[in-house]
């Protein structure tokens, strides 16, 4: 949510500019349009010997809760890129990318998610400020009552369905 333009902090209101289709946040003071678009969260399936390498989340939303090592592309990084920095970040594994995985749409929150499958250079890894636990699982061992989010639930059962 909003509320004063990132150009002069003037307030801003909700209203459909002139040759547009839709409410855009427009600041009273000096008319800039602040765009809001979808955010793009950029991840890994760490994989060592067959297991799945997931991270019980230290922070909210869905805190204690499985998933896979993933977060916000950073600017000037590129997809691949900040997939590996989120998985170092959130679990201290080093891992190579072996392929692009899949994307999903997540509109009910403005995000689109990309995920790549990699594998890891060694079975270092350990709990970090973001991950209170992190844990190498066979296919058969994933909690599927505790993941955190449903696109995390769909990439591992597309993963497994992949073989
Ligand atoms: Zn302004």
């Amino acid at each position: 949510m909003m509320n004063f333009c990132n150009r002069c902090a003037g307030a801003l209101s909700e209203e459909v500019p002139e040759g547009d289709n839709r409410p855009r946040h427009v600041c009273q003071e000096c008319e800039h349009i602040q765009y809001q678009n979808p955010r793009v969260i950029v991840g890994c399936i760490p994989l060592w010997e067959g297991k799945i390498l997931l991270c019980k989340r230290n922070i909210e939303p869905k805190f204690g809760l499985w998933t896979l090592p993933a977060g916000f592309l950073e600017l000037g990084e590129t997809m691949a890129e900040g997939a590996l920095r989120e998985t170092y970040e959130e679990s201290m594994a080093k891992v190579e990318i072996v392929e692009h995985f899949g994307m999903y749409d997540i509109t009910r929150v403005g995000q689109i998610y990309s995920i790549y499958l990699a594998k890891m250079l060694s079975a270092d890894f350990s709990p970090t400020p973001e991950s209170s636990e992190v844990g190498l699982f066979d296919p058969e061992d994933i909690p599927w009552d505790e993941l955190a989010f449903e696109v995390i639930k769909t990439t591992l059962k597309e993963f497994i369905e992949r073989g």
